[in-house]
């Protein structure tokens, strides 16, 4: 959807090829995406000085397959930490068949290689993993998603800071008029990142405040 209209009586939802009309829009978008929307009347200046104020977790997920899949596990097990891009790597084919290990890890934070090429990210993932197995491995896939850049996404998570959780997050996930809804993780304020659970759970109270208006 690009555009939401929502005069008295109703609600207009403008997307790519159709519009629709309504008496109430739920929106979902990722709360970086949020600000990009448009809103006919604009949302209330507090909300969108919220929608702002609020942090985001970045990241890029790399995911590599190598052929020594003795050597690679027998030096991480289950996974490990390491204090170089990735921050963290995580095997990703316990109890699969195969002579291939894929290994997975995502890079956050300040850690995220945000200017590098995938190439040059792969080839810093083989050489993380090659110091933690103590030889030069072989790798046979690798392929890079980078979360910020996405454009239906922009981030991994929420990440208020301070007070944020209080002061920021009701504001963002307050109805418009009676008529305009929010939902998903950015609007939930559990503590620590909200992640699915999050997403879940601004589903349940969202649906109370339509009911409400209803
Ligand atoms: C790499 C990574 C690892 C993660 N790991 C975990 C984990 O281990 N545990 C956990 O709990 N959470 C994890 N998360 C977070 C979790 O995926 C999100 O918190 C959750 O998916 C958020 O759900 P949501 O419905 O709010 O948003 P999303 O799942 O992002 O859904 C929003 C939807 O809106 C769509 N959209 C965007 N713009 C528009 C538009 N203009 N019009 C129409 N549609 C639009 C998008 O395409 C998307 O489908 C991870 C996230 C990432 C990126």
């Amino acid at each position: 959807m690009r555009l939401v209209g929502w005069e008295d009586g109703g609600v207009t939802v403008e997307a790519e090829r159709e519009t629709h009309r309504a008496d109430r829009v739920l929106v979902t978008v990722p709360g970086p995406l949020l600000g990009e929307l448009g809103f006919s009347p604009p949302l209330p200046a507090g909300k969108v000085r919220a929608l702002l104020q609020m942090r985001y977790g970045n990241g890029t997920r790399v995911v590599a397959q190598y052929a020594e899949r003795e050597a690679v596990r027998e030096a991480i097990g289950g996974g490990c930490f390491t204090d170089r891009m990735p921050g963290y790597v995580m095997e990703q084919t316990a109890q699969q068949p195969g002579d291939s290990i894929v290994v997975s890890g995502l890079a956050a934070g300040d850690v995220e290689p945000a200017l590098q090429t995938e190439e040059k990210i792969l080839d810093d993932f083989d050489q993380t993993l090659s110091t933690v197995v103590g030889r030069r491995l072989r790798r046979t896939f690798g392929c890079v998603k980078n979360w910020t850049k996405d454009p239906y996404s922009r981030a991994v998570v929420r990440a208020p800071l301070g007070d944020q959780r209080e002061t920021v997050l009701p504001v963002i996930s307050a109805p418009v008029g009676g008529r305009v809804f929010f939902a998903g993780e950015h609007t939930d304020d559990r503590i620590g990142p909200g992640g699915m659970e999050g997403a879940i759970k601004s589903a349940y109270r969202v649906a109370g405040e339509i009911l409400a208006e209803a």
